[in-house]
């Protein structure tokens, strides 16, 4: 019998799930394998030739949108197209390909795959680093035709079977979106951390997931029984009866504490003095709407638009836009709901999006958010028209990600109107007046003019999550400084006071949406810092409310007052975790 293997890593999205691994191979697309009786096999090849035909347009397209670029970017750009054109037209490739269909009689998808595995191999064992780096073109022209094969959206997990547990070198927030939680029962990867996307994904899912697992994937292998401990960040691999019987014990008490504060979805937010609280949600993807209710969310606080945008090689349409928030905003009725315009960034690109400007431009501290927005105003456009049409149904406030500059919102809104104009034109209703419009209090500098910004903004949406990242210089999904990401920095929390302040005497709302919010440990101190309004992943609802209702306001603030005068994180920790044991 195989031995028993630990791995420790963050544990990212609480609970505990038994199940069977599946491995994902790095850079691979799930593909259906099938063998073909030998009369379809020109049916095959004529398929693949029209994956490749489609593949070479959208190459030409990108190509002619790098080519109206100036620089070198643009030129650069231009020869790695006209590479990868040259790998789709008579190449070992597509000729391989095309043979292996004939002669394993299998699909063009696993032939393709196929292919590109041998030609890694062969490549990587010529032991030269130009040629090895061209391994990776390979993958990326064999992917768009494995894309375009299976056809668009892309489902990478759709071959693993009932009570999977996803195993990966890193998982991205499109790949994580794509887990289907009636087949996948928890995940694991080596890289990633507590704080980035991908893990807000996995809690939005309610998936058991630990990322950060140093050294996992070469200890597992598809079909291994896993334990994936989302709580204590625990990986096991080939668990012995006795370590499963343990496990599934500790998975019965997470379930029976998760019902129990069930008993709190009708109850209010209210502390032991009388200050009412709103709690509301963040969502990530459609699938959650049903928890969003579950847990008695008075609204939706943060609604990540970047979900109509992933997984995708096309930009989605104003009317398919318009049907995705409606099912998000029928929903809530007369619940408010605040949609986010699109925050592309360095961990979340959009290919679609990127329309001739160069990968590299979009980072943390490039194209991020509201900037690149602001670059493709067409596409923002749109976005606002959707957003309008949705609004007809119910109350809508907008937010705008990443903006650092007061310009920024005036632009926004610039846009926003001429969305209004054309939206009128074309005789369509819609809110008047226009729906409320925030901005995201994420970056340092937004924070410390809050008072300015305030004059220019409807609202503000405090993202503790990207503010602690910029104000300590500390990539947020890197699981080499997970352990230094600290909201709890005076840094940090001066500047949520601070923005708190100028929300209050400018008397526009302030909530927070970061993961803060979300976590019952922080609760005191940010009621005690003046934010009534925390918006979190739906399932963190009821623990933050039961501490809410144990807790007294005006000790609260005292506390806070005390926490504000310290300049160490650990001592601040202290007198936060000391107040929450009186409780
Ligand atoms: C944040 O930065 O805290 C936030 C809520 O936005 P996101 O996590 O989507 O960047
Ligand atoms: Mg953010």
């Amino acid at each position: 019998m195989a031995k028993e293997q630990h791995f420790d890593g963050q544990g990212v999205a609480a609970g505990i799930a038994i199940g069977t691994a599946y491995v994902r191979e790095s850079g691979a697309v799930d593909v259906p394998e099938l063998r073909i009786p030998k009369n379809q096999v020109e049916k095959e090849q004529k398929r693949l030739k029209a994956a490749v035909r489609l593949a070479r347009r959208q190459i030409r397209l990108v190509q002619s949108r790098a080519a109206a670029k100036s620089g070198t970017a643009g030129e650069e750009l231009t020869y790695l197209l006209d590479a990868y054109l040259h790998m789709l037209q008579d190449s070992r490739l597509v000729r391989g390909a095309e043979q292996r269909i004939a002669n394993q009689q299998i699909n063009a998808e696993a032939a393709v795959k196929a292919e590109i595995v041998d030609i890694a191999q062969v490549f990587q064992a010529m032991d030269d680093s130009y040629i090895a780096a061209r391994v990776d073109d390979i993958r990326e022209v064999g992917n768009r035709l494995l894309r375009n094969l299976t056809k668009t959206p892309i489902k990478p997990f759709s071959a693993a079977p009932e009570n999977s547990i996803v195993i990966a070198e890193q998982l991205t927030p499109a790949d994580t979106a794509q887990l289907d939680p009636a087949q996948i029962v928890g995940a694991a990867a080596m890289l990633g951390s507590a704080e980035g996307h991908t893990a807000i994904m996995a809690r939005a899912l309610g998936l058991p997931t630990v990322l950060g697992a140093a050294g996992l994937t070469g200890g597992v292998r598809s079909g291994d029984r896993v334990i994936v401990d989302g709580s204590a960040g625990h990986v096991v691999v080939n668990p012995a009866p006795k370590t499963i019987a343990a496990y599934e014990r500790h998975r019965t008490e997470h379930r029976r504490q998760t019902r129990r504060l069930d008993r709190l979805r009708n109850l209010a937010a209210i502390t032991r003095d009388g200050a009412e609280i709103t709690l509301q949600a963040n969502v990530e993807l459609p699938i959650e709407m049903n928890m969003v209710t579950q847990a008695g969310a008075q609204g939706i606080g943060l609604l990540r638009s970047e979900f109509m945008f992933m997984n995708r090689d096309d930009v989605p349409s104003e009317d398919e836009q318009v049907d995705a928030l409606r099912s998000v905003i029928g929903v809530m009725g007369k619940r408010s709901v605040t949609v986010r315009t699109l925050d592309v960034g360095a961990e979340k690109p959009v290919a679609a999006l990127l329309n001739g400007i160069e990968e590299s431009a979009v980072s943390n501290l490039g194209l991020r958010g509201i900037r690149l927005s602001l670059a493709q105003t067409d596409v923002l456009e749109t976005q606002f028209r959707a957003i309008l049409r949705a609004a007809n149904s119910g109350h809508v406030r907008v937010l705008l990600p990443m903006v650092s500059q007061v310009g920024e919102i005036r632009r926004a809104r610039e846009i926003m109107k001429k969305a209004a104009a054309k939206l009128h034109r074309r005789g369509v209703t819609i809110p008047d007046p226009l729906p409320p419009m925030g901005v995201m209090i994420e970056v340092p500098g937004a924070a410390l003019a809050a008072d300015a910004f305030a004059q220019a903004s409807d609202f503000f949406a405090i993202g503790s999550n990207d503010l602690t990242m910029y104000t300590l210089a500390i990539d947020r999904g890197n699981e080499h400084v997970a352990h230094l990401f600290d909201p709890l920095h005076p840094g940090v929390l001066r500047l949520i006071q601070f923005t708190a302040t100028a929300a209050l005497r400018a008397r526009i709302p302030v909530s927070i949406c970061g993961e803060m919010a979300g976590d019952p440990r922080y609760s005191a101190l940010l009621l005690g810092l003046g934010i009534r309004d925390l918006s979190m992943t739906p399932s963190s609802i009821p623990r933050v409310k039961q501490r809410i209702r144990e807790m007294d306001m005006d000790a609260a603030n005292r506390r806070a007052g005390v926490i504000m005068d310290q300049v160490d994180s650990g001592r601040i920790a202290t007198l936060l975790d000391d107040f929450n044991a009186l409780a």
